[in-house]
C-alpha cells in the first residue's frame, strides 16, 4: 500500500539520518514513482445502475450512476494502485450505442490513451463482446484497454460491480496487456475482446471464450496471464495495428450490414429484405458448419449477383467455418455472428477489394501459431 510505502521510508530516513548515514536512494526513487495514469470512460450499464432496493437484483435502471461517483466508492483503495481520472462518454444500456457512437468512442479512447498509460471502459454487459472488439480492431494505441461492466446493478447486496471495476483498474494498471488489444475483466477473469462472448443472461459468471479460454485471472493482488492475443506476436511492429484507421477512412456513414439466422426451413425473406434496403454485407448465422436452408442459399446467390458481401458463420457458438473461396461468401472461421458483422462492416468500409477482405478474415487476430523454422 502505498501510505506503508511512506511510513517506512520515512522512518527509515529518520533512522538513517539519526545514525549519520546517507538516506537509502533506491527507497526514495521507488517513493518518487508516479502511479500509473488509468482513465475511466463510462457508458452506462448495470454497473452504473440503481436497484429499487437492496435485494432487487433483476429489478433496477441500468446507467443512472456517473462513472465519477463509481470511482470514489472505490476510495481510498484505488488511489494506491492508480492515478484515477472519469470521463463520462454516455449513461444508458449498451444495446442503445450506434455505430457512429462507437466511432466516437473509438476516438475518445485514442485521446484519452495520449495522456493515460491505460483505459478501462465501463459498459453494459449485453453488447459488451460487440463494444469490445470494435475498439480492438479500431483503436491505434497499443496501450492496455479493459472494458468492464457487472451483471448485478451497483447498489444491491453481494454486487459484482465494484468489485470488477477495482479489478479492472488494478489490470490496467500493472499495463500487463499492453499490446493485447482490448481485453475483458470481469467475475476475475480476463477474455479477449476477439473470443469473449456473454453465454447466460442472467449469471455472474456470463462471459467465456469459447474454446479458447480466458486469457487469465485475477486473484487479488496476483494478475496470472495464462496466455495472450495472437496479436501479441507482431508488438512493437507496424503490423500490430489493424488495416482500419478510422482518421482515413472516409467519415460518411460506414457500410450497412446485417445478419441473418438460419433454421430448418428458413425462409429467403430476411437475406431478400436486407439486399433490397441496401444492405453491403449479410453475415449469416448458419446451422452447424454454416450451413443454410435451401431457400437462404437461393437468396444469398442472388444477393451475391448484385453485389453484397456474405459472411458465414455457425449458429452454434464454437467451431468455425472455413473459407472456400465462393464468389461472394467468405468464411469467418471462428467469429461469432456478431463479431463478424463488425469485422465486415470495417473491412468494408476499408476496401472493396474482396480478397483483402477474404485474407483480413483468416488472419487478423486469428489465434494461429506459425513455427519459426
Ligand atoms: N441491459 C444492460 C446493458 O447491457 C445489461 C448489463 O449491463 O448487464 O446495458
Amino acid at each position: 500500500m502505498r501510505t506503508l510505502t511512506r511510513r517506512s521510508t520515512v522512518l527509515l530516513t529518520l533512522l538513517t539520518v539519526a545514525g549519520g548515514m546517507t538516506a537509502p536512494v533506491a527507497g526514495a526513487e521507488q517513493e518518487r514513482k508516479p502511479l500509473p495514469k488509468v482513465a475511466v470512460i463510462g457508458t452506462g450499464g448495470t454497473i452504473s445502475g440503481v436497484s429499487k432496493s437492496r435485494v432487487s437484483y433483476q429489478d433496477y435502471e441500468s446507467g443512472k450512476l456517473p462513472v465519477s461517483k463509481l470511482v470514489n466508492d472505490l476510495r481510498p483503495e484505488v488511489d494506491a494502485i492508480a492515478d484515477v481520472s472519469t470521463e463520462q462518454f454516455g449513461n444508458k444500456g449498451s444495446g442503445s450505442y450506434s455505430i457512429a457512437d462507437y466511432r466516437k468512442l473509438t476516438a475518445s479512447v485514442d485521446q484519452a490513451l495520449k495522456k493515460s498509460d491505460a483505459v478501462v471502459v465501463t459498459t453494459g454487459t449485453d453488447t459488451m463482446e460487440e463494444f469490445a472488439y470494435w475498439l480492438d480492431l479500431t483503436v491505434r494505441s497499443d496501450k492496455p484497454v479493459i472494458l468492464t461492466g457487472s451483471m448485478r446493478p451497483w447498489t444491491v447486496i453481494g454486487t459484482d460491480a465494484p468489485a470488477n471495476l477495482y479489478n479492472a483498474i488494478h489490470l490496467a494498471a500493472s499495463r500487463k496487456t499492453t499490446c493485447y488489444g482490448t481485453v475483458l475483466m470481469l467475475n476475475d477473469q480476463i477474455q479477449a475482446a476477439r473470443e469473449a462472448r456473454k453465454t447466460n443472461a442472467l449469471r455472474m459468471d456470463t462471459f467465456t471464450s469459447g474454446d479458447s479460454g480466458e486469457l487469465g485471472v485475477i486473484d487479488q493482488d496476483n494478475i496470472r496471464l495464462n496466455r495472450a492475443p495472437a496479436r501479441v506476436q507482431k508488438c512493437g511492429t507496424k503490423a500490430w495495428k489493424t488495416p482500419f484507421d478510422l482518421d482515413t477512412i472516409a467519415k460518411k456513414a460506414l457500410p450497412k450490414v446485417e445478419i441473418a439466422y438460419s433454421y430448418q426451413d428458413a425462409g429467403p425473406e430476411a437475406i431478400k429484405a436486407f439486399a433490397d434496403s441496401g444492405a453491403d454485407g449479410v453475415v449469416t448465422a448458419g446451422t452447424g458448419a454454416g450451413g443454410l436452408s435451401p431457400a437462404m442459399t437461393e437468396a444469398r446467390k442472388d444477393a451475391v449477383k448484385n453485389g453484397v458481401l456474405f459472411a458465414a458463420t455457425t449458429r452454434t457458438g464454437n467451431g468455425a467455418v472455413y473459407d472456400d473461396n465462393t464468389e461472394g461468401v467468405i468464411g469467418a472461421e471462428d467469429l461469432t455472428p456478431q463479431k463478424a458483422r463488425l469485422l465486415l462492416l470495417l473491412s468494408l468500409a476499408a476496401t472493396d477489394d474482396q480478397n483483402r477482405i477474404r485474407s483480413w478474415f483468416a488472419t487478423l487476430g486469428s489465434a494461429q501459431f506459425q513455427p519459426r523454422r
